[in-house]
């Protein structure tokens, strides 16, 4: 962690609510997981249900992966059929 000191603490302030909102934003996700899927994520707009855990990023420098299709569930599938060839 590092701590700036500088002359942007309104900047700081802002980020800060806004890190709270994103906060909220998440848990609210966890506890109504089956009923927002479709909803927008505040960092990238993208839908809950196409980040990669299913809810929305927590901050705006770390953007989870988004996953548009389920090709990703095929791969994993070939994978594990791979290991079982043994
Ligand atoms: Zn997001």
């Amino acid at each position: 962690m590092t701590i700036r000191s500088g002359s942007n603490s309104h900047k700081d302030i802002d980020k800060i609510g806004r890190q709270t909102a994103l906060n909220l934003a998440s848990l609210m996700a966890r506890v109504e997981y089956d009923f927002n899927r479709h909803e927008p994520c505040l960092v990238c707009n993208e839908k809950y249900k196409h980040h990669i855990d299913g809810l929305p990023c927590v901050s705006d420098d770390s953007r989870k992966q988004i996953i548009r299709s389920n090709r990703w569930n095929t791969h994993i599938k070939t994978t594990s059929a791979r290991k079982n060839e043994r």
